[in-house]
């Protein structure tokens, strides 16, 4: 059960030294409770306390790494059934599966495909995170190699091994045992074997059930075995069993507390239907409903870009907007005589401002003014885009001595405060800019500075 920071204070050291980069113990203590904060950030907390209180402020779906270093894949760390209740931590990983009955050409298309396919949005890298590798064949020969394939033509991946023979498992982990790989999958019959391979590798494990019950019951003995990072398929293979099973394991581990379903899940809409836009709309159920994983036939940019920005939007903290930083930001090259345009550190805001501003070709210099996350009308309404605010960032901002005109060129939303902005900048003239983004390019190409 999660402990109170009143009793977590009780086995704090008490020194209120300010070591952990907060000023007393007490609120330490408030903000490892409310996890905020790793109690490890504490020096002088003893191991076995930290274990205790590490324990008790654990999320109730335990967070599990696949692969290592920068790229390697976080999952699970979920504390709350609906996003607007806080926010959902860790994004649906979203991986291809190559097997051993393909030939040459058709693993190197998904490889291929899994390389390229990434995409920016908003200042964030869209891509798909994980490669199974699966031992069709029941042959540690050809599954090794393909481990090796893999792990040769991409860069540190973060794989799903998955075989019906431990042997097979072993001697592929063996070989890509650096990448921590998950181990797919304990069954009631190979649980035993499985934990003390996962033991040995520390690689995570998944649990491979034939349906709800027995995935318990086999996540049961792994933990009895001593296994901690584990990642479980209830064996559902049409939509509905799978959402289902998702929500269950859900609601038990995050209403109930119950530390056998306290785990990421793992779906597989490739072994669901034949059909690719079938298989891309399951994988956006599961993405929706509390897939930890998602394992996909193969990556097209049609359906995978859906997937992604679907995923993006869902795994957004709703309660922090997103924003670049307030700054001066030169597009295309400016120089003294190019435009200045100001608009708010909404970060969509800010993406499709500069990407019209890049389209325009026009050398171009963008303000960005801290709004805290709000777009435009909304900051003006909330008082953080007023003229006063404007003037005192563009006096701040450094832009005047770049620049050999007076002109400022204001969102087209923002036509109510030129008169207020021409007297909070004397020495300014303030232009009206288009409303609409896409106006942007149009307006820049014909647009000379105005003469005061
Ligand atoms: Fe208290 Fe430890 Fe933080 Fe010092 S470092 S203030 S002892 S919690």
């Amino acid at each position: 059960m999660a402990l109170t920071g009143i009793q977590i204070l009780k086995m704090l050291p008490k020194k209120n030294c300010g070591e952990c980069k907060i000023p007393t113990c007490l609120a330490f203590a408030m903000k490892v409770a409310a996890g905020q904060v790793d109690i490890a950030e504490c020096p002088y907390v003893d191991e076995a306390v930290k274990e205790t209180i590490g324990e008790a402020s654990a999320p109730p779906i335990r967070t599990i790494k696949i692969g290592t270093g920068e790229n390697a894949f976080t999952s699970g760390g979920e504390t709350c059934l609906f996003r607007h209740e806080k926010r959902f931590e860790n994004p649906t990983g979203i991986g291809v599966l190559v097997t051993t009955a393909m030939d040459d050409g058709a693993v190197a298309s998904r490889l291929d495909n899994f390389k390229k396919l990434h995409y920016e949005r908003v200042g964030v890298l869209l891509k798909a995170d994980l490669i199974a590798v699966k031992d069709v064949k029941n042959d540690a020969a050809s599954f090794t190699t393909l481990v090796q394939r893999v792990m040769a033509e991409v860069t540190t991946p973060n794989l799903v091994l998955m075989s019906d023979s431990v042997a097979n498992l072993s001697a592929a982990a063996k070989v890509a045992k650096d990448l921590k790989p998950l181990l797919y999958g304990a069954t009631a019959d190979n649980a035993k074997e499985m934990a003390a391979l996962a033991q040995e590798l520390s690689c995570p494990i998944a649990v491979r059930g034939k349906n709800l019950d027995d995935a318990v019951a086999v996540a049961e003995a792994l933990l009895q075995a001593g296994c901690k990072d584990l990642v479980i398929d209830t064996g559902a293979r049409t939509i509905r069993a799978a959402l289902e099973d998702n929500v269950v394991a859900r609601r038990s581990a995050i209403a109930k507390k119950y530390k056998p379903l306290g785990f990421p899940t793992i779906n597989f809409p490739c072994e669901m239907t034949d059909d690719s836009l079938m298989e891309a709309m399951i994988a956006s159920v599961m993405i929706a409903k509390y897939a930890g994983m998602i394992v996909l036939s193969d990556l097209q940019g049609d359906t995978l870009f859906p997937l992604l920005l679907e995923r993006l939007n869902i795994f957004t903290d709703p309660q922090r907007p997103m924003v670049v930083e307030e700054n001066i930001y030169p597009l295309n090259g400016p120089g003294a005589d190019s435009p200045v345009i100001i608009t708010c550190n909404f970060s969509l805001t800010y993406f499709i401002v500069s990407g019209e501003i890049e389209g325009s070709k026009v050398p171009s210099w963008l303000l960005i003014k801290d709004t805290e996350g709000l777009s435009v009308l909304t900051a003006w309404a909330a008082g953080k885009f007023g003229a006063d605010l404007i003037a005192q960032f563009i006096k701040k901002s450094g832009i005047e001595e770049k620049i050999n005109h007076r002109e400022l060129l204001i969102p087209g939303y923002l036509a109510s405060i030129k008169g207020e902005l021409e007297e909070e900048l004397p020495q300014w003239t303030i232009t009206i800019g288009p409303r609409e983004a896409g106006h942007i390019p149009a307006f820049l190409k014909e647009w000379k500075p105005a003469k005061k």
